[in-house]
């Protein structure tokens, strides 16, 4: 059974012009030194809602859902998630996936029967280990991204910009790497700080400067800040 960290009845933030509800799916083998959700990196942890019973709740609100978007965590770390989307489809309801392209197979199989993904870029390539805290991220990363270009399905590339943890070359790098991998539109999202997370005393928090914000638009895809 997939194993959840959260259930968001609806929301309208989490899938672009759509009506959605969020499963967060427990678990993530990453250590990002930004993770908004900490809590939903480990596996096996007690308490959380029980896909049976949302499943039951979905099936009352088809008429009021587009869709459902797997979140986490990494939802494409549970096994179980390919028959959680076959379920969800059932109902009649789209399905659609925020997923850092931790594992690239399994990404390619589930990619049929999704409707849209939301993709992290963590930086460039290079500052890839770094930041996830894991080896061979960047290689998993660039497999997946390859897997979303070629397959069509809809997507939003996303990075989170969090000014200690991603560097100004880095994020101009970023830029390049996505615009010659064929992305067309890019949007870098703020970082949004946690108390209790390791990165919270950075201070003083901005936006890339204005010299930084010209060459991004100048060298990478379309951009959108958000
Ligand atoms: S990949 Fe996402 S969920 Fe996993 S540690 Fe990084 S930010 Fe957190």
């Amino acid at each position: 059974m997939l194993e959840l960290g959260g259930f968001t009845p609806l929301s309208t933030v989490d899938w672009p012009d759509r009506l959605a509800a969020v499963v967060f799916v427990q678990g993530c083998p990453w250590r990002c030194g930004y993770c908004h959700n900490p809590e939903l990196q480990r596996r096996g942890r007690p308490g959380g809602p029980r896909w049976p019973a949302v499943l039951d709740t979905l099936s009352r609100r088809t008429g009021l859902l587009d869709g459902v978007v797997f979140s986490g965590g990494e939802p494409t770390a549970d096994p179980q998630l390919p028959e959680a989307t076959a379920q969800v489809r059932a109902l009649g309801l789209q399905a659609g996936l925020h997923t850092a392209g931790i594992y690239p197979q399994r990404l390619a199989a589930l990619l049929p029967s999704l409707a849209w993904v939301g993709f992290d870029i963590k930086t460039d390539f290079a500052g890839y280990e770094a930041l996830t805290g894991r080896r061979r991220s960047a290689a998993a990363t660039r497999r997946s991204l390859e897997h979303l270009l070629a397959s069509g399905v809809a997507y939003e590339i996303r990075t989170t910009y969090h000014p200690a943890l991603v560097s100004d070359p880095a994020l101009l790098d970023c830029a390049r790497m996505l615009k010659a991998l064929g992305v067309r539109d890019w949007v870098l999202q703020r970082w949004r700080p946690r108390d209790d997370t390791p990165s919270a005393q950075v201070s003083g928090w901005q936006w890339p400067g204005e010299a930084l914000m010209q060459a991004l638009r100048a060298h990478g895809p379309s951009l959108t800040l958000r």
